[in-house]
């Protein structure tokens, strides 16, 4: 006998997004028989050459979007590949220089773990505090800067909080003192525009998946690439101009500009959208039971929110929704263990509303009686937990 299993609805939306049809479409396409399917590097022959045509279409593409140039752009498998090389890579090719580095406690696992691997490498890291809202002080990255500090790294968009940092003051500051900045822009692409131009980063990863691109796609940009030393992780062929070695995926390079091309042509729309999903949500859950939002509302993506619901802990609502919602209690390379959010924790949340925290993203795909039906199968679960109780 046969069961029909259905799918609880998706809200788990930073840590990954269903792909767009029309990503797929163009992926499926350079993938099929008669699609590209010639080696970027084999420029002897015609299907080389064609494929080699497609990938510096799609640099010039997330180039201009991104408002840098298209050898400033080095495709990877997706921002935790682009966070290691940018810290590992600076640091190491610099380290006759400057052996310090500044980052923050929040940033995401493929940052901190970088940075810790460098400190056993005699490289000397602070981890800044976040305030209470959720984003780093400028006066605190100011203090922390030294002389041998070679680079900054800070993200953007908080995966857990959504909280977003005073990034154009801060890039300015560090530009000043002369020192590299590097972003983690993995919860802001596509979603936000990032205009390289008129900020001065340095380095900035960004991952496909995120804003419905296909997954183990994503690239890191380099300001002036030609002069900035990079010391590469990967060795062998010497693509992506000799930083990262390894046949380049035609069809993942495809998808992720046209991720990002789709994403800025219906950017505004999609915000407008998430902002009304995202109140109707709170909305909804806050007429019914009693919910405290994590980080300061006012500097937060309207496509995520971190909530605690006073007296339920995230662990039991997680599993009492398995068959209704999908949504997580942090970042998905961290969930599996017990531990709470170093995030929250960072922020100086504590108690039932640390082992209470939830987040939840909105996406494009969402309609409002998505997110309606959503709040409501979360009111259930409560109610339910707490007559239980
Ligand atoms: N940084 C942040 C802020 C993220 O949310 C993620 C995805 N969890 C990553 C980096 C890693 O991205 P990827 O999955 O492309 O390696």
């Amino acid at each position: 006998m046969s069961s029909v299993v259905t799918q609880p609805m998706y809200f788990d939306t930073a840590s990954t997004t269903q792909i767009a049809q029309e990503v797929l479409d163009e992926m499926v396409a350079c993938l099929s028989s008669n699609g590209c399917h010639g080696n970027p590097s084999s420029l002897m022959h015609q299907p080389g050459r064609a494929a080699a045509a497609v990938v510096a279409a799609a640099r010039k593409q997330m180039a201009a979007e991104l408002g840098c140039e298209a050898g400033e752009i080095l495709f990877t498998s997706g921002a935790t590949e682009a966070n290691n090389l940018a810290i590992q890579g600076v640091a190491l090719a610099h380290a006759e220089q400057g052996r310090h580095l500044i980052t923050s406690k929040i940033e995401h696992k493929s940052v901190l773990e970088t940075c810790q691997a460098l400190e056993r490498q005699g490289f000397d890291v602070t981890y800044l505090t976040p305030n209470r809202a959720g984003w780093i002080e400028l006066e605190d990255v100011k203090n922390a800067l030294r002389t041998d500090t070679l680079l900054v790294s800070l993200m953007h968009t908080n995966n857990e909080t959504g909280i977003q940092q005073p990034l154009e003051a801060v890039a300015d500051l560090i530009a000043n003192a002369g020192v590299l900045f590097h972003v983690d822009a993995s919860q802001a692409a596509g979603k936000f525009r990032i205009d390289l131009n008129s900020i001065p980063i340095d380095l900035l990863s960004i991952s496909a998946h995120k804003f419905h691109g296909p997954k183990g796609a994503g690239c890191l940009f380099i300001r002036n690439r030609r002069r900035l030393k990079i010391q590469p992780l990967v060795f062998g062929g010497g693509q992506e101009f000799g930083l990262r070695s390894g046949t380049l995926a035609t069809h993942q390079i495809v998808g992720l500009s046209e991720a990002m091309h789709l994403a800025a042509s219906r950017r505004d729309a999609d915000f407008f959208h998430v902002v009304e999903l995202k109140s109707f949500f709170l909305e909804r859950l806050a007429m019914q039971i009693k919910i405290k939002i994590h980080g300061d509302p006012r500097c937060c993506s309207p496509y995520l929110v971190n909530i605690s619901i006073a007296g339920i802990s995230s662990d039991a609502l997680i599993n009492q929704l398995l068959n209704d919602v999908a949504i997580s209690s942090g970042a998905a390379c961290s969930s599996g263990t017990i531990d709470s959010s170093y995030v929250l924790r960072a922020m100086g949340i504590d108690g039932d509303d640390l082992y209470g925290a939830v987040r939840i993203g909105f996406s494009r795909y969402h309609t409002i009686s998505d997110v309606l039906k959503a709040a409501q199968h979360i009111v259930s679960a409560v109610h339910r937990m707490q007559e239980l109780d």
